[in-house]
């Protein structure tokens, strides 16, 4: 069992035989995990007051030998719903593992890898066990490595998702709220869970030049975080003047076009290396 996370696949083929768009992709996608079609993309996280990449958030890929370069839009609902999800969100945490490796080895440390986690890979009941393996194999420092959990993903609330997050976060793993202010019950899990972080979703942060609600609650979302002594990162920043606005109201962190979309390790190594000035 050790070694091989793949066989953890769990199908449900009821579930989705009506919907025939999806029964394609499936044999597909085991396929892409015994081929490692899968690639890591990052995107920088930059801290707005210094203007210093601090880290990145890993974004999955899928480069297919016909179709090119597939989004994880296409693909992760299926995974999730067929339970290939599970192998290939250990996929995820090994790459980023080597790929922090890489870079401390060549004296490019970062202080934050954000990898998204779907509620589904809760229900692996190794999900702690592997995860503590994989860090102890790429030596990660827990400190630097952060999941971000989506509050739809955490509104059935579970109690094997509450056991799964406080198990990691034994480890030393950060949690982060991702498009936060989306979802339904946003109060309540900041209030019940090891929430480190918020992320804006770009729904508000794209329209705080133009609309006066988007502006409020952006305003509130980074004074309830900094209230709270929560790190609060803006994600789809593409202007200057969000990055102005944010920066005015203290939001720590920017990520979005405007610094660069998300991009392969080695361009994200280039990047790091010209001084992590963006
Ligand atoms: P997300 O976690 O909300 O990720 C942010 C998405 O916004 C990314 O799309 C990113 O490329 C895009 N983005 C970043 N900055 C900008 C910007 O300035 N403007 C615009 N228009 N878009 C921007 P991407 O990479 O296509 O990922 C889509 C979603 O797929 C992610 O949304 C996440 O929910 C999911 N996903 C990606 N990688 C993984 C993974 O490894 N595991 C799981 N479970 N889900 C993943
Ligand atoms: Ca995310
Ligand atoms: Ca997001
Ligand atoms: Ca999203």
């Amino acid at each position: 069992k050790a070694t091989s996370s793949c066989s953890y696949a769990i199908f449900d083929q009821k579930q989705h035989r009506s919907d025939e768009s999806q029964i394609a992709i499936e044999p597909e996608l085991i396929n892409a995990i015994r081929r490692n079609e899968f690639e890591l993309f990052y995107q920088p996280r930059v801290d707005i007051s210094s203007g210093k990449i601090i880290g990145a958030e890993g974004l999955i890929r899928w480069r297919h030998p016909e179709k090119g370069l597939i989004y994880p839009d296409a693909f992760i609902p299926t995974a999730e719903r067929t339970g290939l999800i599970v192998p290939i969100g250990y996929w995820v945490i090994q790459q980023a593992g080597e790929d922090i490796q890489r870079l401390q080895a060549s004296g490019l440390a970062i202080e934050r890898l954000s990898i998204n986690l779907s509620f589904r890979q809760f229900q692996d009941s190794y999900l702690c066990r592997t995860i503590q393996r994989l860090i102890e194999k790429y030596s990660i420092d827990t400190a630097i490595l952060e999941f971000e959990l989506t509050e739809s993903a955490l509104f059935n609330n579970e109690l094997h998702v509450r056991e799964g997050i406080e198990g990691l976060h034994k480890l030393g793993i950060n949690f982060s709220l991702d498009d936060f202010g989306t979802g339904y019950s946003s109060f309540s899990l900041l209030q019940t869970l090891p929430i480190s972080s918020l992320k804006i979703d770009r729904s508000f942060v794209s329209g705080v030049n133009q609309n006066p609600d988007d502006r409020e609650i952006v305003k509130a979302i980074i004074r309830l975080a900094r209230s709270l002594n929560k790190e609060v990162i803006a994600e789809g920043v593409e202007t200057s003047q969000q990055l102005n606005f944010l920066a005015r109201f203290g939001c720590h962190q920017a990520q979005g076009y405007l610094y660069s979309k998300p991009v392969s390790y080695d361009k994200f190594k280039v990047l790091l290396e010209s001084g992590c000035q963006i």
